[in-house]
């Protein structure tokens, strides 16, 4: 975080996506599902280099009371606990935003329509019950979607949807699959420099081969 703050500018997504930068790095933090620690390491973390970040919540899992703790073979990271609706307010009053990742963490290429609209309906909803705020972010699960799921996205409420294709926020992005740069566990620091940089772009070539062939 101290590399980044000095490397680049930390922005909010609404502001790279309302203007993405065309020369200097700008880099938006986001982070999926909602676990305890983004509350707990990273608000502090980056509150100390003054930057905020979007948080995309599988409502489901959050709770008043007794966090929940993480379950790998659904697709969660493995060792967390997923935070409580206090402290996802508390990064709303800390100037984070929060968006929607559904109720479950369900593959919504695999889902009925009706089931994606039910999870996509009911998380919006409730976070912006909790927060009273407009909730106009979304996260697809594993970063996949389909134009019919795109479709539903929208009109379910959502105007912005975070996608799994790695690559920069160019000016033409389409709103409802922003690229995005997955930060793995196991990166070394120059791991991170090297994929922030750009150097790792060649992944979005990688993955859309992939997809093609699957
Ligand atoms: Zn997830």
């Amino acid at each position: 975080v101290q590399w980044l703050g000095a490397a680049a500018r930390l922005t909010s997504l609404e502001a790279l996506l309302r203007s993405p930068p065309a020369a200097s790095l700008e880099v938006a933090i986001t982070f999926d599902d909602g676990y305890a620690s983004v509350h707990d390491q990273a608000l502090p973390e980056l509150a100390a280099v003054g930057a905020t970040a979007t948080v995309y919540l599988n409502t489901g899992w959050i709770r008043d009371d007794a966090p929940r703790s993480s379950q790998p073979q659904l697709g969660h990271y493995p060792g967390e606990s997923f935070m409580r609706w206090a402290q996802a307010e508390a990064l709303t009053e800390a100037g984070w935003t929060l968006g929607s990742h559904g109720v479950d963490h369900l593959d919504l290429t695999r889902e009925s329509p009706n089931t994606c609209r039910d999870q996509l309906v009911r998380s919006h909803d409730e976070i912006a019950r909790r927060t009273g705020r407009e909730c106009t972010h979304f996260a697809y699960t594993w970063g996949r979607s389909t134009p019919q799921l795109r479709s539903l996205v929208s009109q379910c409420g959502y105007s912005y949807a975070a996608g799994g294709l790695h690559g920069p926020v160019r000016s033409n992005f389409d709103p409802l699959e922003i690229p995005r740069i997955n930060v793995k566990r196991d990166y070394s620091l120059d791991d991170f420099k090297a994929v922030v940089l750009g150097d790792w772009d060649y992944l979005r070539w990688v993955q859309r081969a992939r997809r093609r062939a699957s």
